[in-house]
């Protein structure tokens, strides 16, 4: 690391030091410590996954507002799971209880097996993927490269926004590549975990064995490689292993909430590799294949739906398939639970605190009340540009989405441009700020918020 990173990270401590008790002080900053730096960019390495959850709602302002301070702009922080360097360190338990709620163990093995073995679900082969317009090509795509890989389309992008099927269709080029040759060795990550373990190897010193490991794979799927935003070291990488693997004439299959030259400061030469084959997006599916799919969803599970129950749920699930089948699990749970058919009746009282609560508020909704508040553009919301007149309304919106939809902040998120749940967090945290301190924005807010669910 180098000592000017150093350097800004001892600056950033001292000044959070003053700022929280030193038993805080000690259990969560002391061990963070800065893996990658860009302009205006910093990635944290953390002991373990809890950390950032635990960072993220006690302390991020906190962190957020040193790091600006230092930098002398906004940065964009984000974390990665990074244990070796800390293995040294004897964790203090006793710190770790008084943080009560913390339940998950810190990794102790740091072993980095990249071919460990797949971990594919059973039911995300082509047979239970429904296909209908919206995801027909991508869908074609992923057959087409199954049966010949690396001979058709190389790499395949898949883009689309959450709980579209992205990770079901890249795992069903894996199940179908395995079915007809077994001896096929796939690297198929998570862009996180690939993150992660080049990371370990980096401060294990074996970077040159994890480079060989990963270029000798004959296929190599990368799930939200959008994850790659902001991590200019391990794009690098990324970028060398992808040269070697696709001179090879090897497969690569990428999937990405955004198209590639969307994903945040991702380098242009990347950018244009990952358009040199097939970029196939999945758009949100029409009502029919709504329909289609949350009858799929029960068949899969031994029981079936009732035609106007699946066209119930098509109408009021529209643009995520991931809550589609949560609904359709709800109802099944729900019939065999007081022990009757699936109809009408069972599935609104299933759906009753999901569905009823008055008019469900969309992202779209959130989205179109603050463009007509503020006067901008939907590009504005989407753009990266700080300038006061486009950030704040951005931030706004986050908070609304917040407040109104049932949406995750990864969905907010990615609706907004593809950042990510960091920025979300922060921007509900400061609005929440804005609204106590400041009265015109606090009536503001109201009004929009009175707006969306009231349609007043
Ligand atoms: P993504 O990776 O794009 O966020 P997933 O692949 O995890 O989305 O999909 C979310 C859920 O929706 C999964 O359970 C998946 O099986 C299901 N799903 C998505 N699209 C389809 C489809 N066309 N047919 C059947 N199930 C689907
Ligand atoms: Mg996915």
């Amino acid at each position: 690391m180098p000592q000017q990173t150093q350097q800004v990270w001892e600056e950033t401590l001292s000044k959070i030091q003053g700022r929280v008790s030193g038993r805080q002080f000690e259990t969560w900053f002391r061990r963070m410590h800065p893996v990658d730096i860009g302009a205006d960019s910093l990635v944290l390495g953390i002991p373990a996954a809890f950390y950032r959850e635990w960072i993220e709602k006690h302390y991020l302002t906190i962190l957020q507002q040193a790091l600006n301070e230092t930098f002398g702009r906004d940065v964009k922080i984000s974390f990665v799971v990074d244990a070796p360097q800390h293995k040294q360190l004897s964790f203090d338990w006793q710190a770790r209880s008084h943080e009560s709620a913390l339940q998950q163990e810190a990794p102790l093995t740091t072993e980095i097996d990249i071919f460990e073995p797949l971990q594919l679900n059973d039911k995300y082969v082509f047979e239970d993927f429904v296909v209908g317009p919206s995801n027909r090509l991508a869908h074609a795509a992923a057959v087409a490269v199954s049966e010949s890989p690396g001979r058709t389309y190389n790499p395949l992008f898949i883009q689309g926004s959450v709980g579209l099927g992205k990770t079901h269709l890249l795992q069903a080029i894996c199940h179908a590549v395995r079915r007809r040759d077994p001896s096929v060795r796939i690297l198929m990550l998570p862009c996180e975990a690939f993150v992660n373990k080049f990371i370990a190897a980096v401060q294990q010193g074996s970077t040159m064995d994890f480079r060989n490991r990963c270029r000798s794979a004959d296929m190599l799927v990368i799930d939200d490689i959008h994850f790659l935003a902001n991590k200019e070291r391990t794009q690098e990488e990324f970028f060398h292993t992808f040269n070697a693997l696709y001179n090879a004439q090897k497969q690569i299959v990428l999937s990405s909430d955004c198209a590639p030259h969307e994903i945040p400061t991702l380098e242009e030469r990347v950018v244009s590799r990952f358009k040199w084959g097939m970029v196939a997006n999945i758009e949100p599916p029409c009502f029919e294949t709504r329909a289609a799919i949350a009858r799929k969803k029960a068949h899969e599970r031994g029981r079936e739906l009732p035609n106007e129950v699946a066209l119930y749920l098509a109408e009021n699930i529209e643009t995520n398939i991931r809550e589609l089948e949560g609904a359709v699990v709800k109802i099944i749970g729900y019939a065999s639970l007081i022990n009757k058919e699936i109809s009408m009746e069972t599935a609104k009282e299933a759906l009753r605190d999901v569905l009823q609560r008055g008019r469900r508020v969309r992202m779209e909704d959130v989205r179109n009340a603050v463009l007509e508040y503020y006067k901008i553009k939907p590009s504005d919301l989407k753009s990266r540009s700080r300038s006061k007149s486009v950030a704040f309304p951005r931030q706004v919106c986050m908070y609304l989405a917040r407040k109104h939809t049932n949406c995750s902040l990864e969905e907010i998120g990615s609706f907004l441009g593809g950042r990510d749940h960091t920025t979300v967090l922060y921007a509900e945290e400061k609005i929440s700020q804005e609204y106590q301190k400041n009265p015109q924005v606090k009536h503001d807010i109201n009004l929009l918020s009175k707006k969306l669910t009231q349609g007043a």
